[in-house]
């Protein structure tokens, strides 16, 4: 049942059992209303003219015995009538007078009292003769004003009144059947939907594996446990990879078909004894409380295999695993975790199809690292600090220009570790939740370091920084033009450095970062171009103004002839597109003749300038310009 018809149902059956509820509520009450109204007036009215007729009668007998006086029988008289008048011609008692023959009756009771009238008002002696018929015909009639009486309250009348009673009670019973119905039918529906959600909240709803959230729970619990137990586990993160060329060559029905028989094969393999997860859009993840998972591991390898054979006959698609153990190699769960996801790092390093158990050499890596990261923190509160600084270099006009250009270059000698490359401090920071101090750090580096300039070569410099994944937010022109307030340069000096991979991540909302950057006036530079994605086609629909050919095109450009093919298209392309193009990498005068021949605008490379110091840059600085010349 879709979302919008489930709550229609709900709205529909609450209404419903509210409508039942409360029409017989109603109906209940009208109809006991109607009858103790009926039976309370029939009541009174004919036991009143019963008892005020008994009266009469025992009156005229007392009479005639000599044992009362005229005016008591008098008042009797008078009583009588009133009583029978009222009845006869009343209205509360048209309903009591209309059955049973009763307005008959009383009417000869009626006229029996008007007939004697004038004997009450000239009362005869107690032993008239007149009186003594009188007395016998009052008595007559005194069995049917009793079986009148029987009648209205025991009669079809009252029957009838009990029997809508009845009928109101079965209708209220029928009534709360189903709204009892209604209710069971209601808490089924509200129970089925929150095992529902509750269902999909834990598991993914492709596989109906665990999800990732709900599988990390569970590692945590299974390590506790296994802790108490001396148990030994192994956690084995499996990725396919390049998934998404299935999903692109033969639709996102065939990916999923992948995804379920590949969740399908751990199931059966390992579903008996094994935590099975999907922890990831082609992760999965296995945690099995034994040693020998890798024994395992060659068998999943071979049946994914002739599963891909179904969904990936170009075999493009493979399986790279990464196993760690607990607690022989860590002591959290976490740890378990992280270094299951190194040693599948390791693992995709390696041929296809491979699975790679977390070693020594990992783990002295991962504390190195580790340690790195905490070093990195501490030190990205020192502006000025020695350890971390920037190198430049300079990147020139293949036509004379008296401009230079040059790319803002991070730099790490760790007094312990030695060199640490900068790739490498980018992961750590990325990885520890530093990449944002770092990117702060480093503009404010930059533009202080070009403070110390002479003005003369501010002013003919441009400065392109990198940027880490971490920068690349919305947020990006704000901080930038705060930053650029306090600098010795201006906007349109400044030239952003961006792979492909981070302006593709998430495409639309990189428009609308390079949008606004274009608007102050910043450029952008698509770096190491061939090395990622390498489509064309998106980059008329981004702001970028430069394009870096990435080094490797450049390396061997003279001895390799597809090199040199490749790089002649993306440039022709490029300038199709308004972009000026830049050559990385250029270390010869040959590569410097070969770029320039195709029409590169720009070169940085070895040939002219490694990244430079500081101190280094002024004097190459120094060097090509001349204070005199005219920028
Ligand atoms: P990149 O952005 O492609 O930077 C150019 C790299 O090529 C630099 O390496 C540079 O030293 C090197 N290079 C320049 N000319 C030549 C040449 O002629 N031959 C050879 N073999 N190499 C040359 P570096 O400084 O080691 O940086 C490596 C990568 O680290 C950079 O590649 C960039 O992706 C990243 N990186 C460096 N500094 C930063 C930074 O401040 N921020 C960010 N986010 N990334 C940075
Ligand atoms: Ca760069
Ligand atoms: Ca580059």
């Amino acid at each position: 049942m879709g979302g919008y018809s489930k709550f229609i149902v709900l709205g529909l059956l609450i209404i419903s059992m509210t409508i039942g509820m409360f029409s017989s509520l109603y109906s209940f009450q009208e109809v006991s209303q109607r009858i103790t109204a009926h039976t309370t007036l029939s009541a009174w009215s004919l036991a009143q003219l019963e008892l005020e007729y008994q009266k009469l009668s025992t009156e005229l007998q007392l009479y005639r015995a000599g044992k009362s006086d005229g005016d008591k029988l008098s008042l009797a008289y008078d009583l009588a009538w009133n009583r029978m008048d009222v009845f006869l011609h009343g209205e509360e008692s048209a309903a009591v007078r209309s059955q049973f023959g009763a307005e008959a009756l009383i009417q000869k009771v009626f006229l029996l009292l008007q007939q004697h009238e004038s004997l009450i008002e000239n009362l005869p002696s107690p032993d008239s003769p007149e009186l003594a018929a009188w007395e016998q015909q009052l008595l007559t009639l005194q069995p049917d004003i009793r079986q009148l009486m029987i009648q209205n309250f025991t009669g079809p009348g009252a029957t009838r009144g009990m029997d809508s009673i009845e009928a109101t009670v079965k209708h209220i019973s029928w009534v709360l059947a189903v709204v009892a119905l209604l209710s069971l039918l209601m808490s089924y529906l509200l129970f089925r939907e929150s095992r529902q959600h509750w269902f999909l909240s834990l598991h993914d709803p492709l596989t109906t594996l665990t999800n990732r959230a709900h599988f990390l729970t569970l590692l945590k619990e299974r390590c506790y446990q296994a802790s108490v137990k001396r148990q030994v586990l192994s956690l084995c993160i499996l990725d396919i990879q390049r998934f998404n060329e299935v999903n692109d060559l033969f639709g996102y029905q065939n990916g999923d078909a992948l995804l379920q028989g590949f969740g399908r094969i751990l199931r059966l393999r390992f579903g008996k004894t094994a935590l099975i997860g999907r922890t990831g859009g082609s992760e999965f993840a296995l945690l099995i409380p034994q040693h020998e998972v890798t024994t395992l591991l060659p068998d999943v390898l071979k049946e994914f295999d002739s599963l891909l054979r179904e969904y990936d006959p170009a075999h493009r698609v493979y399986l790279c695993c990464g196993v760690s153990t607990y607690p022989e190699q860590c002591s959290t769960d976490g740890e378990l975790y992280q270094f299951a996801e190194q040693a599948l790092s390791a693992a995709k390093k390696n041929s296809p199809n491979h699975y790679q158990v977390f070693n020594t050499c990992m783990l002295s890596d991962f504390q190195r690292r580790r340690e790195l990261a905490t070093h990195l923190r501490a030190e990205l509160q020192v502006p000025d600090s020695a350890k971390l600084f920037m190198c430049y270099q300079p990147v020139h006009s293949v036509q004379p220009s008296e401009k230079v250009g040059m790319e803002a270059l991070l730099r790490w000698r760790h007094p312990l570790f030695g060199f640490v490359a900068p790739p490498e401090i980018i992961e750590i920071a990325e990885e520890h939740g530093l990449g944002d101090a770092l990117g702060d750090w480093i503009f404010r580096r930059v533009f202080k370091d070009l403070g110390s300039l002479p003005f003369w070569q501010i002013e003919r410099i441009s400065v392109a920084v990198n940027l880490s994944e971490s920068m690349f937010t919305l947020n990006l022109p704000t901080k930038l033009n705060q930053f650029l307030r306090n600098s010795p340069i201006l906007h349109e000096q400044l030239i952003l450095e961006l792979t492909e991979t981070i302006a593709l991540h998430d495409f639309a909302t990189s428009q609308q970062i390079m949008r606004a950057l274009q608007k102050d006036n910043i450029r952008i530079a698509l770096d190491d171009f061939g090395t990622g994605f390498s489509s064309l086609a998106y980059l008329k629909d981004l702001s970028v103004d430069k394009l870096k050919i990435d080094k490797s095109f450049i390396q061997q450009i003279d001895l390799d002839p597809r090199q040199l093919y490749l790089v002649r298209h993306i440039t022709e392309l490029a300038h199709d597109l308004g972009l000026t193009v830049v050559a990385e990498g250029v270390e010869t005068a040959v590569e410097l003749d070969i770029v320039a021949g195709i029409g590169v605008e720009e070169i940085q490379g070895y040939h002219y300038s490694r990244p430079l110091e500081l101190p280094h840059l002024i004097s190459y600085l120094a060097k090509h310009f001349h204070p005199e010349t005219p920028s």
